[in-house]
């Protein structure tokens, strides 16, 4: 008999790819060039040059039995070792290739680290909003209870009193992702540090430590010199999962990784739990050519040129049409505000011009549509008469 949770899972498609295929059928009738399809977080700007050099290089240089054979488990040594000076470099930290996990992005990265920590039905992960909707899939199908803080829609920063009140005896972590997908902002180094204090305040109460998971796959995207505060450096029991999937364009290649600080509270019997996670779920050896690849780029940083052209493009013109939006500061995503606080409304509104908007209920946040402008500055430019011409016919506008 078929798993009717897993069956719900793999045959209700989300919002997101929903609208990717809707623009798909548009494109046969009205052309590919007519659609402004603002869907994916499909990365628009290519790999970095070093990347694809050093896979000729290994392809060239290194027997085949070995570039394309198994790894530990948890990944090579001389890997895990090369993202440990990275980040040590980075941030004065003093890491070794024994805490941190390869893995198959970030995606994998989660659910590792989550079902390492979702002990029981009654174990509580609490997300922020806006939130990446596969949260609440990754804790719910593996057992947890996604608890769900309301945003701050006026800077999509952290409502400490709201989070409080979300933070219970059954809290196993809070789970955080800055630079942000859907609202691009970044968490500033006084809401790390407010976290990190509530976070220290809570686990004493408890008797036990509350982790916080670091889900950064934006890390390096951020525009203007902004920098983005490093979770472990302010609050000693955090899990990072990173993925290379958006800092070096390469989401199908699923590579990434989970940092278990030696620091952070059990983190021996942690790390454990995170390699048991990934063999139940049957992604232990990350792919091992891309291994070879993060051996020689772990110090590669992405080309920022296009987005920050793009986010700067979008973000004068739609706010100049009469758009909210919060200033983003990272990853490849502006998340503006429907004219009359419906999401759903305007989405579907805006598909008449042909442009392609994600309704925000999904991240948590139905008053919002998620762009994504990881896409070519000429769409974008084209668009623009199309937000405008949308936001003018907008029936209901309250202007
Ligand atoms: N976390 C966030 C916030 C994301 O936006 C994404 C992908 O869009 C992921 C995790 C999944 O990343 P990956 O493709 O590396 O599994």
């Amino acid at each position: 008999m078929v798993n009717g949770n897993m069956y719900a899972l793999g045959s209700n498609r989300s919002v997101i790819r929903d609208l990717f295929e809707y623009g798909n059928e548009r494109a046969k009738l009205v052309g590919r060039e007519n659609i402004y399809d603002f869907s994916l977080g499909n990365p628009s700007v290519p790999a970095p040059e070093e990347v694809n050099e050093a896979i000729a290089d290994i392809i060239a240089s290194v027997p085949s039995v070995a570039v394309h054979g198994y790894t530990s488990a948890q990944g090579s040594e001389a890997t895990r070792k090369a993202i440990a000076d990275d980040l040590n470099a980075r941030f004065g930290t003093s890491f070794t290739p024994a805490e941190l996990y390869i893995s198959c992005g970030a995606a994998a990265s989660l659910v590792s680290t989550l079902r390492a920590l979702i002990a029981d039905d009654g174990t509580e992960i609490v997300g922020i909003a806006p939130f990446f909707p596969e949260y609440r899939c990754f804790v719910e199908a593996n057992g947890g209870r996604f608890v769900l803080v309301p945003a701050d829609e006026a800077e999509f920063q952290i409502d400490f009193a709201a989070l409080e009140r979300a933070l219970t005896a059954k809290t196993a972590a809070v789970l955080i992702n800055s630079p942000n997908n859907p609202s691009g902002t970044v968490y500033s180094e006084e809401t790390i540090r407010r976290l990190a204090l509530l976070l220290e305040k809570k686990s004493a109460e408890y008797g036990r430590a509350i982790y916080l998971i670091s889900d950064e796959p934006y890390r390096e995207l951020v525009y203007d010199g902004e920098t983005v505060p490093f979770p472990p450096l302010y609050y000693k029991d955090t899990v990072v999962c990173y993925s290379y999937s958006k800092s070096l364009s390469l989401p199908g290649e699923r590579i990434g990784y989970v940092l278990v600080p030696a620091a952070a509270a059990e983190s021996a019997r942690l790390y454990a739990a995170i390699a048991g996670a990934a063999r139940a779920s049957g992604y232990v050896c990350a792919p091992s050519l891309l291994q070879r690849v993060i051996e020689r780029c772990a110090g590669v940083r992405p080309h920022l040129e296009e987005y920050a052209a793009n986010r700067d493009l979008l973000y004068s013109a739609l706010t100049e049409i009469g758009f909210r939006c919060v200033y983003p500061k990272g990853a490849f995503y502006m998340f503006i505000e429907a004219p009359d606080g419906d999401g759903d409304r305007f989405s579907e509104h805006a598909k008449q011009y042909d442009l392609l908007l994600v309704p925000g209920r999904s991240f948590g946040c139905e008053r919002f549509l998620r762009i994504s402008y990881c896409v070519s500055g000429e769409m974008i430019r084209k668009s623009i008469p199309a937000f405008k011409k949308a936001f003018d016919e907008y029936e209901g506008l309250p202007h």
